[in-house]
């Protein structure tokens, strides 16, 4: 099973694709955690993508369409992947789907996840994860059980993103619904395209994703 996940910045894409990892055994494809990767490790992309980031825009197509060709020839993808946070413009939905063809593969479902812009910004601002594992929580609506220690892993240490701040989410937003929303008509004229309530509780936006699939 192929899936992408489509929604803003901080619609839940990241917390839903992990979710859907487990479930389905299919592998979450988080363009945004493989750029972070690569600039924390210092290499040629990660030095063209550093700055681009943290002023809230869009790596270039090709950079990012190079990255995400690679990834899905790995292993873990042989039984499908789920794409969170790629495409991002029709030039990468194009692509995609070029690669896909060329492999006999293909895409079963796009997800979208419609949130308001003013939870957004929210959701963003509360936003940390767990530096050892990756667990994703929030200062609101996702604490660890035990204060400062990941459910997960255990873990006591937590980041937030350089480019979770108010004034680069105005900038990432505004990418989104310009670059971004454009793919919402792309795959609807494709048949694949189905919008989920993104403004409800992580569970039952789950429950609202698995009977999207099942249908
Ligand atoms: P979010 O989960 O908040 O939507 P991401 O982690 O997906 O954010 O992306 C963080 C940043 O990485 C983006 O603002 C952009 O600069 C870059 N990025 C990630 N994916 C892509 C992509 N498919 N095309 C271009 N830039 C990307
Ligand atoms: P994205 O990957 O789309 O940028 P995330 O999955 O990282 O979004 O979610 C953004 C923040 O909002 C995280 O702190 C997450 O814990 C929280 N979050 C995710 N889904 C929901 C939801 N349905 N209701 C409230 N908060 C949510
Ligand atoms: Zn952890």
């Amino acid at each position: 099973m192929n899936l992408i996940l489509l929604g803003p910045p901080g619609a839940g894409k990241g917390t839903q694709a992990k979710r859907l990892e487990t479930r389905h055994g299919i592998a979450q494809i988080s363009t945004g955690d493989m750029l972070r990767a690569e600039v924390a490790s210092g290499s040629e992309i990660g030095r063209q993508a550093k700055s681009i980031m943290e002023a809230g825009q869009l790596v270039p197509d090709a950079l990012i369409t190079e990255m995400l060709g690679r990834r899905i020839e790995a292993e873990d993808c042989a039984r499908g992947f789920i794409l969170d946070g790629f495409p991002r413009t029709v030039a990468q939905a194009e692509s995609l789907d070029r690669m896909l063809a060329a492999k006999g593969r293909g895409l079963d479902r796009v997800i979208e996840l419609k949130v308001d812009d003013a939870a957004l910004v929210e959701r963003i601002s509360g936003r940390f994860t767990c530096a050892k594992c990756g667990e994703g929580y929030h200062d609101r609506f996702k604490r660890p059980k035990v204060e400062g220690v990941c459910d997960v892993c255990g873990g006591t240490e937590f980041t937030r993103r350089a480019d979770d701040r108010a004034e680069t989410v105005a900038a990432r937003l505004e990418a989104y619904h310009r670059q971004t929303a454009p793919l919402l008509p792309y795959y609807a004229a494709q048949g694949r395209l189905v919008s989920v309530d993104g403004m409800a509780e992580m569970d039952e936006v789950s429950r609202q994703i698995e009977a999207a699939l099942a249908r």
